[in-house]
């Protein structure tokens, strides 16, 4: 791949500058400990103001060092050492053995040259990587205070506005805009059957709300299933009463269930394997979606899910762990695993692997900082997109095929109140570049692509606000592998593992509209994922129940009798009050420490978008095929419905950016 201006854009968005303080104010508050990342850096600041001192001058020359905690926790910190020449910087080093390869990485390897270039710490977090960029500005403010400086202290300078770049105009074959999952599942797999392929991406690096997802991948009927026992009976037989009681009118429903319930009676004559189908892998994405789903769109999904999960790793991922989800009937999701057998964040996985792809394919050429605002087309057909490179030239891209992945609108709140007034004030989880910019363009006046359900906006229960106002998604899986949830009461209220669209709605009920998701240690220590929400400062700690309520805020004793209550719910696997059916194997909650983790829901995904069939063809408001134009991931409507179910954003993403791809190669021909 030859790469273009990639590198870190003095103007790449801050993910608090995309979001609102929540409106949710009793939830917006940060537990009262202070963030691990936070703590370590005053500490060292502390520590070297003395040292300071003992030098004399400050901002003399010299190096000087500091550490703040960054996603490797506090064992493995990021460290920053800073050489001051005339007062001015004139060496930055940054180390982060513990930041994730192809993220954090990207941070450590940009933010050097950035402040030297402006004399400052202060830049800003690179989009995808704030976690590992916050703590380098962390740990560069602690080592400007071992000089006995602050950071303000230093003269900084604007960085000298880059010579507008001459506006250019390329060739290609397959241009594809959006380097998150679907775009580059959809490049690399036009670039495998031999066409050259342009990525445009708006960031300075790709990834998108895809580098954000932390569950998994749904599929149905893989080989990493058959490495379970089959305990889920209960979820079985719910989904099933579910399509008789809620759906007998909705046909596709109805008939998948008939079909489910065949296979199943099979399945229990003479069980064998672990039980689970492609149909219901589509009852619960049909079930999960209300019903609104596109049944064709939804089975294009599920049939093609297990040939993803082996595609994925023909490409160097593998997702071989297995876990239960919030709307699934048995455990479907896929997650990654690292060294030590723990689950890993899979956006935080798959994301480099792919971007790994990318980059090693000499047909490929990817633009960032390049933002695309216009389809062009010709007779009818797209044929091309106009894009605003990162110094405002104009880049042009003509091209025999467009292939639109450019992500939802989930951080642009002002059309997500547009759509759906009741999210006023909400935070986002979302990526900065989800703005619709890709449903813009293809529903101008020249294009005309058809929308669906573009109200259906999700809000995800679990997410957790920062002390600087941030969001951050706690995964479903948490609640999938043993967490409950409690209110400020110190009581469970809701079937964990229900739904999204229902848990949130549950939990905006409760005072203050929050919850505490309770984890234990043994969860901790399965999870890379779980460690890491305690390293970013996300969760308070007590050695016993009553000293985790007391660091919560609820009362002792009553939080005492859920968890003791819990303990028997698990023991006996029936939960009369609140109907969950799906028990953690392993997670009983009663291994000390114990953590907590304060959330309110937040908006999450757009669930509807441009109009596409099977083909991830793109269809006009005729109902017709607009030729040449392609469209997949999450600037799509209909494969969703009313509600995503976790898990299924990654499969849709990796199916259909292969379907758009492939698509893309069959019409150029
Ligand atoms: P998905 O994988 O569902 O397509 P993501 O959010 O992971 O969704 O990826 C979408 C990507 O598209 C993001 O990296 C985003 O920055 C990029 N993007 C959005 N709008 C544009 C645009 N107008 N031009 C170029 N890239 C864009």
């Amino acid at each position: 791949m030859k790469k273009r201006n990639f590198g870190k854009s003095a103007t790449a968005v801050v993910l608090a500058s995309a979001m609102t303080a929540s409106a949710l104010a009793g939830c917006s508050s940060k537990p009262a400990e202070t963030t691990a990342a936070a703590t370590e850096a005053a500490t060292t600041a502390a520590a070297t103001e003395a040292a300071d001192a003992a030098k004399g001058e400050a901002g003399a020359d010299g190096t000087y060092e500091g550490t703040a905690v960054g996603q490797g926790g506090e064992s493995n910190p990021v460290k920053v050492a800073i050489t001051l020449k005339d007062g001015k910087i004139a060496d930055v080093k940054i180390e982060g053995p513990g930041e994730t390869d192809g993220i954090g990485t990207k941070a450590i390897e940009a933010f050097p040259a950035e402040m030297i270039e402006r004399n400052t710490v202060e830049v800003d977090a690179i989009s995808g990587a704030t976690i590992t960029s916050k703590a380098i500005v962390e740990a560069a403010t602690a080592a400007l205070a071992e000089a006995g400086l602050k950071p303000e202290d230093l003269e900084s300078v604007e960085a000298a506005a880059a010579a507008p770049a001459e506006d250019m105009s390329v060739e290609t074959d397959v241009v594809v805009v959006g380097m998150g999952g679907a775009g580059m599942a959809a490049a690399i797999t036009a670039a495998e059957a031999g066409k050259d392929v342009v990525i445009i991406e708006s960031q300075a690096m790709g990834g998108g709300n895809s580098v954000r997802a932390t569950g998994g991948l749904n599929a149905a009927k893989t080989a990493a299933q058959d490495e379970n026992e089959f305990g889920e009976t209960d979820g079985v037989n719910k989904t099933l009463t579910t399509a008789k009681e809620s759906y007998a009118d909705n046909a596709a429903i109805t008939e998948l269930a008939a079909t489910v319930q065949k296979q199943w009676d099979e399945y229990q004559a003479s069980p064998e394997g672990y039980f689970d189908s492609v149909e219901l892998f589509e009852l619960d994405t049909m079930i999960g979606g209300k019903g609104k789903n596109d049944i064709d769109l939804v089975k294009t999904l599920c049939e093609n899910s297990s040939g993803t999960v082996d595609w994925l790793k023909e490409h160097g991922a593998e997702l071989p762990s297995v876990g239960a989800f919030g709307g699934a009937s048995v455990k479907r999701i896929h997650r990654p695993v690292n060294a030590e057998g723990k689950t890993t964040a899979v956006g935080a996985y798959l994301v480099p692997i792919l971007t790994q792809n990318v980059e090693d394919k000499d047909n490929i050429d990817v633009y960032y900082n390049t933002t695309a605002n216009k389809i062009i087309m010709e007779d009818g057909k797209a044929v091309g997109v106009v894009a605003e490179g990162e110094t405002g030239n104009t880049v042009t891209v003509n091209a025999k095929a467009v292939v639109l992945a450019t992500g939802g609108f989930g951080a642009d709140l002002d059309r997500v109140v547009e759509y759906n007034p009741d999210l006023k004030g909400f935070v986002t989880t979302n990526a900065a570049g989800s703005l619709g910019q890709g449903i813009d363009m293809a529903t101008a006046d020249d294009v005309k692509a058809d929308t669906v359900d573009l109200d259906q906006i999700q809000i995800h229960p679990t997410v957790t606000v920062d002390a600087d106002g941030n969001a951050h998604l706690i995964t479903e899986g948490i609640r999938g592998d043993g967490a409950i949830l409690v209110n400020m009461e110190g009581k469970r209220f809701y079937d964990e593992v229900s739904t999204r669209d229902k848990v949130s709605a549950a939990e905006i009920a409760q005072t203050d509209g929050c919850a505490w998701i309770v984890l234990d240690q043994k969860m901790m220590d399965a999870s890379s994922v779980y460690t890491g929400y305690y390293n970013s400062g996300y969760a308070v700690k007590g050695e016993t129940y009553e000293e985790l309520a007391e660091a919560m805020g609820v009362p002792a004793d009553a939080f005492k009798e859920t968890m003791d209550g819990w303990a028997k719910i698990w023991a006996d696997k029936t939960d009369a009050e609140f109907g969950r059916t799906s028990f953690s194997s392993d997670n009983d909650l009663t291994t000390a420490p114990f953590y907590a983790i304060k959330v309110s829901p937040g908006i999450h995904h757009t669930m509807g978008g441009l109009k596409i069939d099977t083909a991830a063809e793109v269809i006009n408001t005729d109902g017709k095929v607009i030729p040449g134009l392609f469209a997949a991931g999450e600037v799509t409507g209909g494969v969703h419905g009313a509600n995503r179910l976790g898990g299924n954003a990654v499969a849709d993403i990796i199916v259909y950016g292969r379907i758009a791809g492939d698509s893309a190669v069959a019409y150029i021909g």
